[in-house]
């Protein structure tokens, strides 16, 4: 027996099995059988596995992304398809409706690929470099700080407290992503703490 048999395999082929002794049972013959085992490896042919997890919740179920397009060849790639992964231990294969919609949102015209700034006075944004964003974002913040961090209360107690600026972090990340970010988001002394997740 083959121990490398992943659980997504495995309920590939008992997928296949399944639908072959059904269509077997009702009378059809060899063709019919090769083409229903081909109409899924079709579809998938040629595409790149990714696996990633879900954006959308706290839950972070695994997915498989599949994309066209080969990279070394100066090609794009494009996702065309996406689905739980099987593998994952958190959500098993499944996905909730909004997981099961996640191409309709990786295709949306109105998805925000990169960063961009609103200039004081202007009324449109303009896209900037991750780093230019980056760097803008920590200024900011190091300005505000030095500016507004409570070290001790009235009492002389030692609070080291900044309560003028806030972050949101993502909830879909790994428990060591999400420990780090805690763990960094608290020693700058921000309380304003919160993710999409709302936990
Ligand atoms: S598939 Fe649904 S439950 Fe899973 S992470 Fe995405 S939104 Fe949350």
């Amino acid at each position: 027996m083959n121990m490398e048999l992943s659980r997504r395999h495995f309920l590939k082929g008992a997928g296949a099995g399944l639908a072959g002794t059904t269509i077997g049972a009702l009378g059809f013959g060899e063709a019919e059988l090769a083409y229903a085992d081909a109409i899924r490896p079709f579809k998938l042919a040629g595409t790149t596995e990714t696996r990633n997890t879900c954006t959308y919740c706290s839950v972070a179920c695994g997915i498989i992304m599949y994309s066209k397009g080969n990279l070394a060849k100066g090609e794009k790639a494009e996702i065309i398809h996406i689905e739980g992964d099987t593998d994952h231990p958190t959500n098993r294969g499944t996905l909730c409706p909004k997981g099961a919609a996640l191409l309709d949102m990786v295709h949306a015209e109105t998805r925000t690929k990169f960063p961009q700034i609103r200039k004081p006075g202007s009324d449109k944004f303009e896209r900037v470099s991750w780093d230019v964003a980056l760097d803008r974002v920590a200024r900011l913040m190091k300005d505000d700080r030095d500016k507004n961090f409570i070290a001790k209360n009235n009492d002389g107690q030692t609070v080291n407290r900044w309560l003028t600026t806030g972050f949101l972090a993502a909830s879909a990340t790994t428990n060591e992503t999400a420990f780090l970010t805690y763990k960094v988001v608290r020693g700058t002394g921000i309380l304003a703490f919160d993710n999409q997740a709302r936990v």
